[in-house]
């Protein structure tokens, strides 16, 4: 089955401050290659769509330069959900069979595995759409003004990773419909469900974390370092 990728990096890491978080090294690469790295290995030819900050196109050709990926540099949006937008647009644009798979995955993601790829694409062709998640360890509680409320049933509970994987006509049309209906939501999930659309769970995996603090990029280096030592 033909699959493609979508994979999102046109935040400006805000969280992080300075350099981008997409772009910082990891183990002698920016994280962004590692993640591109692991899709080129996984479905070596696959169509991607590289979704980054509005002017840094040339930074990002130069980093993929000596990559095999056949990717188009698509300009981002404000948001995580326009970037996905302008990604899959990209992609359709290009030619890319509109019943086929597509992966959308965060760019600071590197940790993916490529048996995480195999098995959200198996959960995808089974099933019309698949996602990762990961249960719940910690006890939820909320917290207002500064105090302990309500506890909440982790149970049901997963938290959303990515790649989350649809097949193209259906994804896009979500997300079209959703920008027309001024609906936001912070995963690709969410959009499709708010469509009417089912998505399979598969495991996840705690390695697949997302770099979004400094903490985070620690902790990935940590990740690494353990991971050459196997
Ligand atoms: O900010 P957040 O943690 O939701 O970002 C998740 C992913 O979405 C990151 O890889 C980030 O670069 C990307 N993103 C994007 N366009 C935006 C904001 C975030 O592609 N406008």
């Amino acid at each position: 089955m033909e699959v493609s990728v979508v994979i999102t990096a046109g935040g400006s890491g805000e969280r992080i401050g300075g350099v981008p978080k997409q772009y910082r090294m990891l183990g002698g690469r920016p994280v962004l290659r590692h993640t591109i790295d692991v899709f080129a290995r996984w479905a070596p030819g696959c169509r991607m769509a590289i979704v980054v900050p509005h002017g840094d196109a040339d930074r990002v050709r130069l980093m993929i330069e000596d990559s095999p990926v056949e990717a188009s540099i698509v300009d981002g949006g404000a948001t995580r959900q326009e970037s996905v937008l302008k990604g899959l647009r990209s992609l359709s644009a290009s030619g890319v069979p509109s019943s086929s798979v597509v992966m959308i995955h965060d760019g600071v993601r590197p940790f993916v595995t490529t048996v995480l790829l195999d098995r959200v694409m198996t959960g995808c062709e089974r099933f019309g759409a698949s996602a990762p998640a990961v249960g719940v360890s910690d006890t939820l509680r909320e917290v207002r003004d500064g105090w302990f409320g309500g506890t909440v049933a982790r149970g049901d509970l997963y938290g959303m990773q990515t790649p989350q994987a649809f097949r193209l006509d259906r994804i896009l049309k979500a997300h079209e419909d959703a920008a027309v209906a001024g609906l936001e939501a912070t995963d690709d999930v969410e959009v499709y469900l708010r469509a009417g659309g089912r998505v399979e769970y598969v495991e996840g995996s705690a390695a697949n974390i997302k770099i979004t603090t400094v903490e985070d990029l620690e902790l990935a280096e940590m990740q690494l370092t353990r991971r050459a030592g196997r």
